[in-house]
């Protein structure tokens, strides 16, 4: 079957929702080609909030940013490997982002500080939701209301194209039936690969055995697409990652639990590292355990100074025992050794000497306030900051340098904005401000071709 737009959208996360309201807004007939049944991708679960600086809602708080200090803190939280023209236009449009969101009812009224930003910035729903859960559902709104539909179950596969310009998109219904869109320009919102243990293993082999916290639909099809259509990419080996993902939901468990005392155990019940070395060690260090987890051992004195620990606990992720024998028991690990790996730890927190690992810091509460507590963890790809390479037009750039007519991209299949690493704030701001770009430059693009 053959379909015709003038805008063919990839990807129904933020990124490709954003992009798809500008198109419309500007004129162009959209339609959104979703591979899962449902939209949202990694945007759906994004917790923290939108970075932006000189808003009108820090202005209302008084709170003192400038784009420059949203600048700096990127590029410098990035290891100083940016793109600096996309983190320029990135800051500079961030305001405009929150803005633009506040008029398709949006709310990210309340601002709060973030870690690596200089000033609060970090803009969310005043009512403390957790920011995907809310961005998603009014987009989609959005969508509705301007009468854009998105294809679901439906996987692009290939880009098509003709004297070096991008005229469509392949793709396969869930019956497994070809599809080709005809289009004056296409937009890649795919997403990232996080999900796709292939991929990030050819990028970086030391992240084999490693989960993933992304959505199951973060498979980087959108990098192999454009590679095929002569696209270049960037920093494809920059990925984020975390030791300690609860291995039954998912859930990033922070490391302030290890700095306020919890220790790792492995399933024979002994301690193996010093749990405050960096992610990468601990990470490859985890995977060497029986059955390559480790059990988080905390008392209640941890669990009464974090609120995220005793929600988490709420959500039945954290095995309790009365005892250090009662938690063994529901582990399945010897309590003798449970036992003894507790005692002489309390005796390395009382001589602030861990002799046995070499721990330096989180070393000023000893485990000793029953009930406790354990999480099972193992190490978990979290954002690709790395990508297809794109300008501030969006436009994608292919190994020559030069830009590949009719064809744009927005969003975590994008390589270059975040560099090394990725502040907490920045993905969603980034889907936003160039997500609204892809619209707008496709749009415009598509236009010259009617
Ligand atoms: P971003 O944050 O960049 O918007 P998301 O992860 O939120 O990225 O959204 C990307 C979306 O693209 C997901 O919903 C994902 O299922 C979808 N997607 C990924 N690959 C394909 C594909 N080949 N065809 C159609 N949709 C895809």
């Amino acid at each position: 079957t053959v379909y015709s737009a003038d805008i063919v959208i990839i990807g129904a996360g933020g990124a490709g929702m954003a992009a798809a309201i500008e198109a419309s807004d500007a004129g162009a007939n959209v339609v959104i080609l979703e591979k899962m049944s449902y939209a949202g991708g990694n945007t759906i679960r994004s917790e923290g909030g939108l970075n932006a600086a000189e808003t009108v809602f820090q202005k209302e708080k008084n709170i003192e940013d400038s784009v420059q200090s949203m600048i700096d803190d990127t590029y410098i939280g990035g290891k100083e490997i940016n793109n600096m023209e996309l983190v320029t236009y990135f800051a500079e449009n961030s305001a405009a982002a929150i803005d633009w969101l506040t008029s398709i009812n949006m709310d990210v009224s309340d601002v709060a500080q973030g870690a690596g930003a200089t000033y609060p910035r970090m803009h969310r729903p005043a009512d403390g939701s957790k920011i995907g859960g809310v961005l998603v559902p009014v987009l989609m709104k959005n969508l509705e209301e301007r009468q854009i539909t998105i294809l679901y179950n439906t996987t692009a596969t290939e880009l098509l194209s003709e004297n070096g310009e991008v005229n469509g998109v392949k793709a396969v219904d869930k019956n497994g039936e070809e599809l080709v869109f005809n289009a004056n320009a296409v937009i890649i919102a795919t997403g990232g690969f996080g999900a796709n243990e292939d991929l990030y293993v050819k990028y970086r082999p030391d992240l084999k055995g490693f989960t993933t916290t992304n959505h199951p639909g973060a498979t980087g099809d959108g990098i192999v697409m454009a590679e095929a259509v002569g696209a270049d990419t960037v920093d494809t080996d920059q990925i984020q990652t975390n030791p300690t993902v609860e291995v039954t939901t998912n859930t990033v468990i922070s490391e302030s639990v290890r700095g306020k005392g919890a220790i790792f155990v492995n399933q024979d019940g002994k301690r193996f590292i010093s749990e405050m070395l960096t992610r990468d060690v601990l990470s490859t260090a985890i995977l060497e355990q029986p059955g390559k987890y480790a059990y988080m051992i905390l008392d209640q004195n941890t669990m009464d100074s974090m609120k995220a620990l005793q929600e988490n606990y709420e959500k039945g992720i954290i095995t309790k025992g009365e005892t250090l024998a009662d938690l063994a028991g529901v582990l399945e690990i010897d309590a003798d050794v449970l036992e003894s790996t507790i005692a002489v730890w309390n005796e390395a927190v009382a001589n602030k000497n861990d002799a046995e690992f070499g721990r330096e810091t989180g070393l000023d509460v000893d485990l000793s306030q029953a009930p406790y507590y354990a999480i099972k963890v193992s190490p978990a790809v979290h954002y690709t900051m790395g990508g297809i390479k794109i300008n501030t037009l969006t436009e994608v750039i292919n190994v020559d340098g030069d830009s590949i007519k009719g064809l744009y991209a927005a969003g975590e299949v994008t390589g270059g904005l975040h560099g090394g690493n990725r502040l907490g704030g920045n993905a969603v701001a980034d889907i936003m401000v160039f997500g609204r770009q892809a619209g707008i430059q496709a749009s415009a693009y598509a236009e010259t071709k009617d």
